[in-house]
């Protein structure tokens, strides 16, 4: 047998071997939380405490799952494939899968990803009319998941206004009208669990029994949704109460905008009676200097639980800084860096670019193309959300659920087959006539319209009927075939591109079928929570089948591969397998580590993020997201910034991040000459705060106009006839449509269009 405890340091042994019940390890980045976890697992199973169907872990990406399980069959002898691992959304989703009459879903329910829901808002406010300058989409988008994620029903929510009571209506007109078309949002999948639980005693009080084990990865990311259910799912504070074990850091919390709440931290301490705290100091991943410098940046957050990281892997090297003067300058420099790391040993797949928001990748991307360097690029558009990957799938969902009207109108007329937009509206006034989908509305539709539409339909049926029995990756080609898509794009002057995604959608096809063991048999476990099953029985009478296997015997092929088009974090397919270097954004590595890490794009207005730097809070939250980006990195660190960037097709002209002056000094390389002016000091105010902009363009504009050929640069400074002296602290636009942000000392920030305003340089 294995010694799995032998590679842990006293406080993670004591971590890992606590006797049952609910802990918290509360620890910085890179201190071993997720290896305590997955030991601990594994640690529970050897000694035979736990069978491996008694344990539910919640991890924070589909990646992070895979990852615990194939850490875990390292570790011990099993297949962790039936294991109850993986995110909220995809334990829900097999939980719904299996229990879906009693939580009120047709087994083939589909699940929106948030394009979908989004077109779904739009075209259910413009079925009922409603003006969406008033009601915007993404604001009842908004709405409605905040409301869920919070476990608000639409009549639950507390409307203060004719505004809110509106939303509230289009939030129950949105259930309704997603339960008539057989689909649930993200939101949807855990309330509707929840709901289902706490409805369903002997269901509850079954997984409860089950589950004597409840681990969860990442917790200072979860929403108050999650947390409720967590409680529900371990049976907080009753009898059956399981163990939660639940590790975390609040410094690396950065998905407040999306309703994590770090708040369940203390909470859980005091609801699951936190007996054993633990925290963890040593950190394992990152050298002196790198360590150094995320300690003291996170020092300048006032909301902090207060825990300390020390390291025994010595200074290493500094952390590079470069200031480029452009994104492709600073792209060039990059991949040069990259090439001499590669050159030194390094593994490509061990050097990771980070950014703040997808749009900057695309100069970085160009740039490893154009140096021919394999790359992978996580989070950006993803393979199941390109178009074309989008109608294919949008014919297998109505293959599987006939009811999807998102499906239905999607490819209902693509490729072209004379299913004009009259037709359309002829066949939805069917539908709201029947209070039915539209597929089931077609039969109500007369005349040439009629005909068109039947024939859809018996396309649908008839590639249902030649599908049938067939393997997944067979089934996928047929329906490419017969739904023409395939002769489409290759009229199409841009086509080859597609056909080829399609084409990859068959392999992805056969890589889920394999990967998910469909054909073979699900690994059954044996122990107390199975045997608990059969004694239990449904309202009906009819037994309840635990969701104990694998996917296998839950759903059909075709249904697991479309839940897993729109749960799946979705890589690059086509790129698996290859030794490439990681793209993603700030967010996305949450949990990862490398060799060499590059933080780029680090100016004001970009990260920290414009959006954030209203509020102090929102410096913070920017400011744990930079303490993530550092402590990715083992060995080297770089960090870049530029003085102009194009981006959103506008060029802009940034400071570099204030982050650099919280960062210690005595551990930075400057690659680059430091000229721009540190502006901020260690003040947290932001250059856009308070600049009074309409009264200083009105001022600006009754001054005698300037030539606009006049060049102005960060750090210029200037004298204005009614402010004085000032510097300049950051341009937008350019030629006659630049304005500056000057900071005029006593007067403070003013936003002045250059063109316009009388300013000399001094
Ligand atoms: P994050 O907060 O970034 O998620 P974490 O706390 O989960 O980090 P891990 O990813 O579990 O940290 O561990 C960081 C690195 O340190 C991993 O490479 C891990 O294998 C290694 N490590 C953890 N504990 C030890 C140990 N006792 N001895 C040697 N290496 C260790
Ligand atoms: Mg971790």
């Amino acid at each position: 047998m294995q010694n799995l405890l032998h590679n842990l340091n006293p406080e993670q042994l004591a971590a890992v071997t606590l006797p049952a019940q609910s802990a918290l390890i509360l620890a910085g980045a890179g201190s071993g939380k997720t290896r305590v976890l997955t030991t601990r697992i594994a640690w529970l199973i050897q000694t035979g405490q736990v069978s491996p169907g008694g344990i539910l872990a919640v991890t924070f990406t589909n990646k992070a799952a895979k990852e615990m399980m194939s850490r875990l069959s390292a570790m011990l002898p099993i297949n962790t494939r039936g294991m109850w691992i993986g995110t909220f959304h995809g334990l829900c989703n097999r939980l719904l899968r299996a229990h879906h009459r009693d939580a009120g879903l047709p087994q083939t329910f589909q699940i929106l990803d948030s394009g979908d829901q989004l077109s779904f808002i739009k075209r259910l406010l413009k079925a009922n009319n409603i003006d969406d300058e008033k009601f915007p989409p993404k604001t009842l988008m908004y709405f409605i998941n905040s409301a869920k994620d919070q476990g608000l029903r639409a009549a639950q929510v507390d409307a203060y206004d004719d505004f809110n009571r509106k939303m509230v209506g289009l939030y129950d007109l949105y259930d309704a009208q997603c339960q008539r078309e057989g689909v649930v949002d993200f939101a949807e999948l855990l309330l509707r669990t929840y709901e289902l639980l706490s409805r369903n005693q002997p269901l509850r009080e079954h997984y409860q029994e089950r589950f004597r084990h409840v681990l969860v990865d990442e917790f200072q990311d979860t929403n108050d949704l999650q947390y409720k259910w967590l409680k529900l799912m371990a049976g907080a504070g009753n009898r059956r109460a399981g163990a939660v074990f639940a590790v975390g850091d609040d410094d690396q919390s950065i998905y407040a905008f999306r309703g994590a709440n770090v708040g369940n931290m203390s909470a859980f301490e005091r609801e699951f009676e936190v007996k054993n705290l633990i925290k963890l100091e040593q950190n394992y991943r990152s050298h002196g200097h790198i360590l150094d410098s995320a300690n003291i940046l996170i020092a300048n957050n006032s909301k902090r639980l207060g825990k300390n990281l020390r390291t025994d892997a010595g200074h290493g090297e500094l952390v590079r800084v470069m200031e480029a003067s452009s994104d492709i300058q600073e792209a060039n420099w990059i991949i040069e860096e990259a090439k001499s790391l590669i050159r030194e040993g390094s593994l490509r797949s061990e050097i990771a670019i980070l950014y703040r928001s997808n749009a900057q990748s695309r100069v970085i991307e160009h740039a490893l193309f154009t140096a021919n360097i394999p790359y992978r690029v996580y989070g950006g558009q993803r393979f199941f959300e390109r178009a074309e990957i989008k109608h294919a799938i949008a014919y297998l969902q109505l293959m599987d659920n006939p009811h999807n009207d998102s499906a239905f109108l999607r490819v209902v007329n693509f490729p072209t087959r004379g299913i004009g937009a009259r037709s359309i509206e002829q066949l939805q006034d069917a539908a709201r006539a029947q209070g039915s989908s539209l597929y089931a509305a077609v039969r109500h539709v007369g005349g040439k319209a009629g005909t068109s539409l039947a024939n859809f339909v018996k396309l649908i049926e008839g590639a249902r009927f030649e599908t049938q029995n067939l393997p997944l990756p067979e089934m996928v080609k047929i329906v490419l075939d017969l739904s023409t898509l395939i002769t489409h794009y290759q009229t199409e002057k841009e086509g080859a591109d597609r056909i080829e995604n399609l084409e990859q959608l068959v392999n992805a096809a056969t890589l889920f079928v394999s990967e998910e063991g469909f054909g073979k048999e699900a690994p059954a476990f044996s122990g107390p929570a199975s045997s608990a099953a059969v004694l239990l029985e449904n309202g009906d009478g009819t037994a309840i089948i635990d969701a104990d296997a694998a996917l296998p015997t839950l759903m059909s092929p075709l249904s697991a591969f479309l839940s897993h088009a729109s749960l799946e974090a979705g890589d690059n397919q086509a790129q698996a397998g290859q030794d490439a270097m990681q793209l993603m954004t700030v967010h996305s590595a949450k949990g990862l580590e490398f060799d060499a890490v590059f933080i780029t794009g680090l100016e004001e207005g970009l990260f920290p993020h414009e959006n954030s730097a209203q509020e102090e809070s929102g410096v913070e939250e920017e400011r744990r997201l930079m303490y993530v980006a550092i402590t990715r990195a083992r060995k080297r660190l770089y960090l870049s910034f530029s003085q102009t960037r194009m981006l959103h097709g506008q060029t802009r002209y940034n400071m570099r991040s204030r982050f650099f002056d919280e960062l210690p000094e005595e551990s930075l390389k400057w690659l680059s000459p430091k000229i721009q002016p540190s502006w901020f000091g260690n003040s947290k105010k932001s250059a856009w705060d308070d600049a009074p902009i309409e009264e200083s363009n009105r001022i600006a504009q009754q001054m005698t106009r300037q030539s606009p050929s006049m060049t102005w640069r960060i750090g210029q400074g200037v004298a204005h006839p009614k402010f004085g002296e000032g510097v300049i602290v950051n341009i937008e636009g350019s030629g006659t449509n630049a304005r500056a942000h000057i900071n005029f000392g006593q007067f403070g920030m003013k936003l002045l269009d250059l063109s316009v305003a009388k300013l000399e340089k001094i």
